[in-house]
């Protein structure tokens, strides 16, 4: 037998993240790809001394990773807030700001006003900035539009968005983002309207793989949460959930309780929290930008989800008014810095982890029979992907079996 493949990657170690040993390492490896799969990965030397392929990329000293996973992000929205970043900076509060129309309901207003060109032309170069640092599937939430028609218009321009960069996405409808200001002091009025007409539309049209809500005292109840997952349940569709970011509502539990792909943020998480994450399988998912921006002082549980094998992805939380961060490897040194993480359990955040807080079984591993998906980097570590504050190692992506972009290494 004479294996053929269509691409061969070679001379790169391989961070393959499978297996027990730190990072899954291969060194001096080769990933041979057929189609959009992975056929082959190991050392060079054990390559099938008759193997050839169409195509050959020899990379010399680089290091190869699963394409990066970006499993949290709002990067579809018109408008951003720096004026609010400068105003609070001279002094404004965040009521002064919110008497003014600023806040979330500012990035509401340009959003629903944008035209569908505007909103993916506005998006756009957030997105290019993740991809450019190997990330070859995100997450794309709604949520800036809080009536129908525009929570469809997002959802779709986060379709055309990643086709249009060339990155594959996974879509969320976060209606229950927060109140709109035409529903002002009638939260439940509003969940009413997403239950009985967003989520049916939505999941009608396909538009959204998974519905998340923001469960916190400036967002929903757990009452209102609750009815939201319910309704997206008996349309066919799993949840996430912004849990206990800024307090403890008890959101993992309740996460949990709907077999919840993922619970992000969990500052105030406790430790019955971590414990039905673990018993319903559910992913931990940080987000060290917004911790940041916000200048929070008390950071997730990581010790009690590590005792307890919840596995802990990493995301942007792509947004305008918390983290309007387009760098996921910046996100791996906050992770370290402000978290504790370490650098493989950060690369695993946003590779294997994040591919199952997405429902996405084929992918953030090295490994045949996963999808293609491949990033190839100019370091001498794989540590160097935490380590590193700005600056991109990316030297080249592979994506589902097509060689993307990228430098030679
Ligand atoms: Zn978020």
């Amino acid at each position: 037998m004479n294996p053929a493949f269509d691409l061969l990657i070679t001379g790169a170690h391989l961070a393959t993240m499978t297996g027990d040993a730190p990072y899954g390492i291969v060194r001096d490896g080769a990933v041979a790809i057929v189609g959009d799969r992975i056929a082959w990965v190991g050392a060079v030397r054990d390559l099938p001394p008759d193997a050839h392929a169409h195509r050959r990329l020899d990379v010399p000293g680089a290091w190869a990773t699963p394409g990066l996973i970006d499993c949290h992000t709002h990067l579809v929205y018109a408008g951003n807030r720096a004026n609010e970043f400068e105003a609070r900076l001279h002094g404004a509060t965040y009521a002064d700001i919110a008497a003014g129309g600023g806040g979330i309901n500012a990035t509401v207003g340009a959003t629903r006003e944008a035209g569908d060109d505007e909103l993916v032309a506005a998006s756009r170069p957030r997105l290019e900035a993740l991809a450019a640092e190997g990330v070859t599937t995100v997450e794309i939430k709604s949520g800036y539009g809080l009536d129908t028609a525009t929570e469809c218009r997002l959802l779709h321009a986060a379709r055309r968005v990643a086709a249009e960069v060339g990155v594959d996405v996974r879509t969320t409808l976060l209606a229950a983002h927060a109140v709109p200001g035409e529903f002002a002091g009638r939260a439940d009025d509003y969940i009413d309207l997403v239950c009985r007409e967003t989520i049916p539309a939505v999941a009608g049209a396909g538009l959204a793989d998974a519905v998340d809500a923001f469960c916190e005292t400036v967002g929903f109840t757990a009452a209102q949460t609750r009815r939201v997952f319910a309704t997206a349940g008996a349309h066919g569709l799993r949840v996430k959930l912004h849990a206990d970011q800024l307090s403890d509502m008890e959101g993992a539990a309740l996460a949990a309780e709907f077999g919840a792909l993922s619970a992000d943020h969990l500052e105030y998480t406790n430790e019955a929290g971590v414990a039905a994450l673990r018993r319903a399988g559910t992913v931990a998912v940080l987000l060290p930008g917004a911790f940041y921006a916000l200048r929070e002082n008390r950071a997730p549980p990581v010790a009690a989800l590590r005792a307890h094998g919840v596995p802990m992805a990493i995301a942007t939380d792509c947004n305008p008014g918390t983290s309007p961060a387009t760098s996921l490897l910046l996100m791996l040194n906050m992770a370290c810095t402000l978290f504790r993480l370490t650098p493989e359990e950060a690369l695993a955040g946003v590779t294997r982890h994040a591919a199952r807080a997405l429902a996405l079984g084929d992918r953030g591993t090295l490994a045949a029979g996963q999808r293609a998906d491949v990033a190839l980097w100019d370091i001498v570590t794989p540590a160097e992907l935490a380590y590193r504050i700005g600056g991109n190692p990316c030297a080249g992506i592979v994506r589902a079996g097509r060689l993307m972009t990228g430098r030679s290494p």
